[in-house]
């Protein structure tokens, strides 16, 4: 059963927007599949909960593709989301903790996020920007309040089972955005709250409750209205789903270039690649190749 959820709703005395991402279940099975240590674990579990707020954002065929990029040991992160709560994710190293002596060789010294949005025919928006808070989440709230210009909060947490087959204990997101009418000042007050240790503490709590976010909303914004009035919506679940097909990475084949296709076909019948996201290998002959044309 997939416990998994994606809420979205409006404060509306307030005129800002809140979504709520529970992805445990997608994040545990992503990082199987990446064969994650701990420490690389922690920060894709981070990205992947981030990323899935932005379905809330999406309608349609909508995509985003996000990617953190440093160059520190942890090189690259990627993740994607559609609007129905499809996640995908890599990390260039799932073997972090082993191949640094402390945490600030992780992140090195210059880092960038990148955002795309696109629907199946074409690029709707991209922006690059620096980022180097050394914590996805924050890296994805600042590209949306400084390139997209929409003031954003996110909290995010990660927590851990002793156990190699369901590592992720919970894994959660929770966003803030001002909407139009917003007052800014407010906005601050309320993301200063949704970032203190007892907003995650909240987010993190074991077996929550059906109103788990409105404990949240309460808190947040206890200071400026008694009783928060929302709406709320039910986004589909979260889940972990790879987009990857026989003719999909036939494609990415065939980008490879004729000398070294035929290279490869002198030696072999079929070429073996492996999917990134989800490790699929697939077999990709000279007929695959020859049906794209
Ligand atoms: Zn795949």
């Amino acid at each position: 059963m997939n416990q998994d959820y994606l809420y979205r709703g409006v404060i509306d005395d307030l005129d800002i927007r809140f979504v709520i991402a529970d992805c445990t279940q997608a994040a545990n099975q992503i990082i199987l599949n990446h064969d994650c240590d701990p420490v690389a674990a922690a920060i894709l579990a981070n990205g992947i909960a981030s990323t899935a707020l932005l379905s809330a954002l999406l309608i349609e065929d909508e995509k985003y593709t996000v990617k953190w990029k440093t160059d520190g040991a942890l090189g690259l992160v990627m993740a994607d989301c559609n609007a129905q709560t499809h996640l995908r994710a890599l990390i260039s190293n799932p073997h972090l903790a082993s191949s640094i002596q402390e945490e600030s060789e992780i992140w090195g010294k210059e880092g960038s996020i990148s955002l795309i949005k696109s629907s199946q025919s074409k690029i709707l928006n991209s922006g690059v920007v620096e980022a180097n808070f050394h914590d996805l989440s924050q890296d994805l709230a600042f590209f949306l309040s400084f390139s997209d210009q929409i003031e954003t909060g996110i909290a995010t947490t990660v927590n851990f089972n002793p156990d190699p087959h369901n590592p992720i204990r919970n894994c959660r997101a929770f966003m803030i955005q001002a909407l139009p009418d917003c007052n800014l000042e407010r906005f601050e007050k309320v993301r200063g709250k949704l970032a203190d240790a007892h907003a995650k503490q909240l987010l993190a709590q074991d077996s929550p409750s059906d109103n788990h976010f409105e404990i949240i909303l309460k808190y947040i914004s206890e200071d400026l209205v008694k009783q928060p009035q929302f709406s709320l919506e039910e986004a589909p679940p979260p889940q972990f789903k790879c987009t990857c097909s026989q003719k999909a990475i036939a494609q990415v084949a065939k980008s490879l270039g004729q000398d070294e296709l035929d290279d490869a076909f002198k030696t072999s019948n079929a070429l073996k690649i492996t999917c990134q996201f989800c490790n699929t290998t697939y077999e990709i002959t000279k007929a695959d190749l020859e049906r794209l044309t």
